[in-house]
C-alpha cells in the first residue's frame, strides 16, 4: 500500500506496529508504536481514528500519559480543538502537585498532574498508546478526579484484552475504547 493511500484500513495500521519480544523483559511482547509514528500516513490515519473516536464523546480536556500518551493526546486535542493536559513522570513538575503510585505490567511507577490546570466538573478524555492491565490510565483518572475533573472515558491506540484492563478501567466507572486490540500479553 502507498505510503499516502488515504483511509489505511484498521489491520493494515496494526501491521505498522512492531512486536518485541521479550522486552523489557521475558515473556512481554512489547508492541512498539514507533514504527507506526514513522510511517506519514500510519500517523495521520491513526490520528484520524483515535478523533473520529473522541467526536463522539464529550472532551472538554485531553490528559495524555508521559510519554507516548503525549504524542497521541496532543495530535487528538489539536483536532478537537481542546486544551491538553500532561500527566507526568515522577519529579518532573515544577509546582506543587498531586500524586499517585501503581503496579505496572513490568514494574512499579509513578505518576504526577498539576491540579491548577483542571477546572472542577471538565470532562477529561484520558489517551495513552497501549492499555494492558490498566494500572496506568487509573493512576490517571484517579489523580484527574481527585482535581476535580469527570473521567468517563480512556482512549488507546491498542488494547491487550487478555489483562484485563478495560475491566478494571469499567470497574471505576471509566470505558476504554481502542483502536485495535493484539491476542496475548
Ligand atoms: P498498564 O498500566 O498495565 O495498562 O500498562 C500500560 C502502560 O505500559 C502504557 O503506558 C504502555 O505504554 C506500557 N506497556 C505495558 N505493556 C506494554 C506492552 N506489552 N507493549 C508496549 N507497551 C506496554
Amino acid at each position: 500500500m502507498p505510503e499516502h493511500d488515504p483511509g489505511r484500513s484498521r489491520e493494515a495500521l496494526k501491521a505498522l506496529i512492531r512486536t518485541v519480544p521479550d522486552f523489557p523483559s521475558k515473556g512481554i511482547q512489547f508492541r512498539d508504536i514507533t514504527t507506526l509514528i514513522a510511517d506519514a500516513n500510519g500517523l495521520s490515519a491513526t490520528i484520524d481514528r483515535l478523533a473520529a473516536m473522541a467526536s463522539d464523546l464529550r472532551v472538554d480536556k485531553i490528559a495524555g500519559i508521559e510519554a507516548r500518551g503525549f504524542i497521541f493526546g496532543t495530535a487528538v486535542a489539536l483536532r478537537l480543538g481542546v486544551g491538553f493536559v500532561p500527566i507526568r513522570k515522577a519529579g518532573k513538575l515544577p509546582v506543587d502537585c498531586l500524586e499517585e503510585s501503581y503496579a505496572l505490567e513490568y514494574g512499579e511507577a509513578r505518576v504526577e498532574l498539576d491540579p491548577s490546570i483542571i477546572d472542577s466538573g471538565q470532562h477529561v478524555l484520558v489517551v495513552d498508546d497501549l492499555l494492558a492491565t490498566g494500572g496506568t490510565a487509573l493512576a490517571a483518572s484517579r489523580l484527574l478526579r481527585r482535581a476535580g475533573a469527570t473521567v468517563n472515558d480512556a482512549l488507546f491506540v491498542v488494547d491487550l484484552p487478555e489483562l484485563g484492563g478495560a475491566a478494571s478501567l469499567k470497574a471505576e466507572g471509566i470505558a476504554s475504547h481502542s483502536m485495535i486490540a493484539f491476542d496475548g500479553h
